[in-house]
């Protein structure tokens, strides 16, 4: 018996591990763990979400195959008419679909890394290659590099972030624009739009001009500003063209019930989901200023709810590894090119902060 060969050489992609994991891992309680890893949000969802949770009417019946409630509420946030949108389990559900319906063995995708790591690990799942330009040192877009990618391999996707994860840099318009110029579909891939700009990324996010392009395919999430990463809930904006596509080539009830009513709450309740994209933003500059006096680390400007910071004169997997087991305090650490020796802070609240600081200050690292 044999699996399909290229799935035989895959690498597994490493998922970050759950709180109870954790938990176990180190002996101590999740209320004692300080999450800073996935760039989760640790408000969570809204009481109201939480409430609603709790009254869903109908768990015993398969969900609405077409989520219409959801891409109702989302024409309302977002301004794009509901015909040109889907959900999914995830962005990452998404991810996969466009893979699926792109790809033939042996094409390719095109992706700018450092970046996320999910878009070249689809491709090699769904039998495709993928070809990297990687950015610059300063993490900008190497555009001559791009197209001369594009014009060799004609990638069939290209995928892109704005906030790039793990620096948290965003395209700006001039960038965006020579990017669809190019022949090939973009994905720009936004989740996590939300804490950069004003009005809780309205003012930088593309998704607006999906309708008007063929070319263009805008991804968002519920999981990073709205706290619903455990529900499981994404969505994005593509061309009408490859509409009827996605709805036959998608699993009939990918979306559950629970995050549906979830993600639709959540939309009733932008003001107060807006507050919390805020407070997220005002503690992001806290925690660059501090980090910026710890002499072992640079971190980069961001515009997202985490923080890179490059690690200097010290081990940085060993740093990593005494937060967790001393302290309960988790970060990401990397060590693969353009970013040996960097580690990734998500945003928490004022006390994640402090207990981080307080965890670094006490560090006794030698490289
Ligand atoms: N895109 C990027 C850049 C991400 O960092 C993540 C999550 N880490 C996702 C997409 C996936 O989001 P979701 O939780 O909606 O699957």
């Amino acid at each position: 018996m044999k699996t399909r060969k290229h799935l035989e050489t895959l690498p597994a992609y490493t998922p970050i591990e759950p709180f109870e994991v954790l938990s176990a891992r180190i002996g101590r309680a999740p209320a004692e763990i300080v999450k800073l890893d996935a760039n989760e949000n640790p408000y969570g969802p809204l009481q109201v979400v939480r409430e609603a949770l709790g009254t869903v009417d109908f768990p015993h019946i398969y969900p609405d195959p077409e989520s219409r409630g959801l891409r109702n509420s989302l024409e309302k946030f977002t301004g794009v008419p509901a015909e040109y949108l889907m959900a999914g389990s995830g962005a990452d559900e998404l991810l996969d679909l466009l893979m699926r319906v792109f790809l033939e063995p042996d094409d390719c995708i095109l992706s700018c890394p450092p970046t996320f790591g999910m878009y070249s690990f689809d491709a090699e799942l769904n039998a495709a290659r993928c070809v990297e330009v990687p950015r610059r040192a300063d993490f900008s877009l190497d555009m001559d590099g791009i197209r001369s990618a594009v014009e060799k391999y004609q990638p069939k996707l290209f995928f892109i972030t704005s906030p790039n994860n793990p620096d948290g840099s965003v395209l700006d318009e001039e960038t965006i624009d020579a990017l669809l110029e190019l022949p090939t579909l973009i994905v720009l891939d936004e989740a996590y739009i939300e804490f950069a700009g004003e009005n809780h990324g309205a003012s930088l996010s593309h998704i607006g001009e999906v309708p008007e392009r063929e070319n263009l395919i805008v991804l968002r999430t519920f999981s990073k500003w709205a706290g619903l990463a455990g529900l499981r809930i994404g969505y994005g904006a593509f061309p009408a063209w490859l509409m009827p596509t996605l709805w036959k080539s998608k699993q009939p009830y990918n979306v559950n019930v629970a995050a549906s009513v979830a993600a639709q709450v959540s939309l009733e309740h932008v003001d107060e989901l807006t507050k919390i994209v805020e407070l997220l933003k005002s503690e992001r500059e806290r925690l660059l200023r501090e980090l910026k006096r710890i002499p072992y680390l640079i971190p980069y400007p961001t515009q997202s709810n985490f923080i890179l910071c490059k690690v200097i004169g010290l081990d940085a997997a060993k740093l990593k590894e005494k937060l967790a087991e001393e302290h309960g305090v988790f970060i990401r650490y990397f060590n693969k090119p353009g970013l040996r020796d960097h580690i990734r802070i998500s945003v928490g609240r004022p006390q994640d902060t402090d207990a981080l600081l307080g965890a670094l200050g006490m560090l006794n690292v030698k490289s």
